[in-house]
């Protein structure tokens, strides 16, 4: 009989995993506490070791239409003149991708057999025996399956049945984010970043160049709770942005113009836990390892995390050999992860002190994590 895996969590980082663990032959189901599954009006950058899981996963032709290739990466100052750095510190021209975080997650769920996904089921309690683990869900039901999964993000309920409950951490960073139409100042296929001091602003087209994602990065004294939904209000961006390159100017001016958006987020992340798993019970994503994007990795690891997963999952005998496989997906991915984790903190202050000691990120891109996961689930027997 198919292993049973219940993931709790829709995301991106969930959806990824049932997909995956679905390939791989194993019998999933997901557990959603919204009413749907939605993802907010901005994009993501897909760098090269996430785009690799997303091959694996069958989807490079989907990516490849809605996507939007960076052609071209560039870092500049404030004003516009290009910064001193290596091109490998900032992205890899023409391996980056755009993509709007809902094309991404309709992609992934698109892929999922009817009826795997749950939704208005909030997790609250989980519990588990040698023989199996049971989640119970805020509307009464409960589900039993051969190992549990929490991709419940930066909140994960379930992150507090391996290691004890901690607050995320306040990085002293607001991001003001949203989308634009295309405009024509702005260069075709290319993602910028502009970097200053205590600030840093960056751009990059996704949805086939139809659209501009932004970001905003301002240092704050005040914590701004995290939330997708925050309204941003364009006119305190513009004020933080005032005399730079004015192409700044132009896309913040489009925020309030038809078909433009934005919000306000608090930025926050948590120190890399000592512990991911407890016996049939796993984390992943956001919920395993909160990252700041000062590396656009959040999402790539997440795909990282669901592949390699699926690989050692899918290699079990059966539901016996759940604990150690998902003892390999530990010891495979937490100190990567948290390399990861602790070097967006540092690039995050590289950024902002105009683009000085930034991360050489040929270590993270050039990885591929099914080929390290199926390496390691040939040693497990
Ligand atoms: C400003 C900014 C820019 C970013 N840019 C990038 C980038 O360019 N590249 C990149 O790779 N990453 C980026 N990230 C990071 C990325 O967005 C996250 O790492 C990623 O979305 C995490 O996915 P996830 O599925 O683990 O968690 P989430 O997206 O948080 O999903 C968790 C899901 O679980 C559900 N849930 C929560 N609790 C429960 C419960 N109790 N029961 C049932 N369901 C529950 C939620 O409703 C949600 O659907 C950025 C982040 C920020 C803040």
């Amino acid at each position: 009989m198919a292993l049973r895996a219940a993931v709790v969590g829709g995301g991106i980082g969930g959806t990824a995993a049932a997909l995956a663990l679905t390939r791989a032959g194993v019998d999933v189901r997901v557990y959603e506490q919204a009413q749907q599954l939605t993802e907010v009006g901005a994009g993501v950058s897909l760098a090269p070791n996430g785009l690799r899981m997303l091959d694996r996963l069958g989807l490079g032709e989907g990516i490849a239409r809605v996507g939007a290739r960076h052609l071209s990466a560039q870092l500049r100052l404030s004003d516009g003149r290009p910064a001193p750095h290596q091109p490998h510190q900032f992205a890899q021209p023409g391996r980056n991708v755009g993509i709007h975080r809902a094309d991404l997650l309709a992609l992934l769920a698109g892929r999922l057999p009817a009826g795997t996904v749950a939704t208005g089921h909030r997790c609250t309690d989980f519990s588990q025996d040698a023989g199996g683990a049971t989640v119970f869900f805020a509307n009464g039901a409960a589900a039993s399956a051969d190992v549990v999964i929490g991709a419940d993000g930066i909140h994960s309920v379930l992150q507090g049945f391996v290691v004890a409950p901690a607050e995320p951490v306040f990085s002293g960073v607001v991001a003001y984010r949203g989308l634009v139409p295309g405009l024509a100042e702005y260069p075709a296929g290319t993602m910028r970043m502009w970097v200053g001091e205590r600030k840093h602003f960056l751009v990059f087209p996704v949805r086939a160049g139809q659209l501009l994602n932004y970001v905003g990065f301002v240092s704050s004294d005040t914590s701004v709770r995290e939330s997708w939904s925050a309204a941003g209000d364009p006119a305190a961006l513009a004020a933080h942005f005032a005399g730079w390159d004015p192409v700044i100017g132009q896309v913040i001016a489009a925020i309030t113009g038809p078909g433009g958006s934005g919000f306000a987020w608090g930025m926050y992340d948590r120190a890399p836990l000592p512990r991911w798993s407890s016996g049939r019970l796993t984390l992943l994503g956001d919920a395993a390892h909160p990252m700041l994007p000062h590396l656009g990795q959040g999402v790539n690891q997440a795909l990282e995390d669901a592949v390699a997963l699926a690989a050692l999952l899918g290699s079990c005998a059966g539901p016996a050999g759940v604990p150690r496989a998902l003892a390999a997906y530990e010891q495979l991915r937490r100190e990567r992860t948290a390399r990861v984790q602790l070097g967006s903190r540092r690039n995050g202050a590289g950024y902002d002190s105009s683009g000085s000691q930034l991360t050489d990120r040929r270590w993270i891109y050039s990885y591929d994590a099914w080929a390290e996961a199926a390496a390691l689930a040939g040693t497990l027997g």
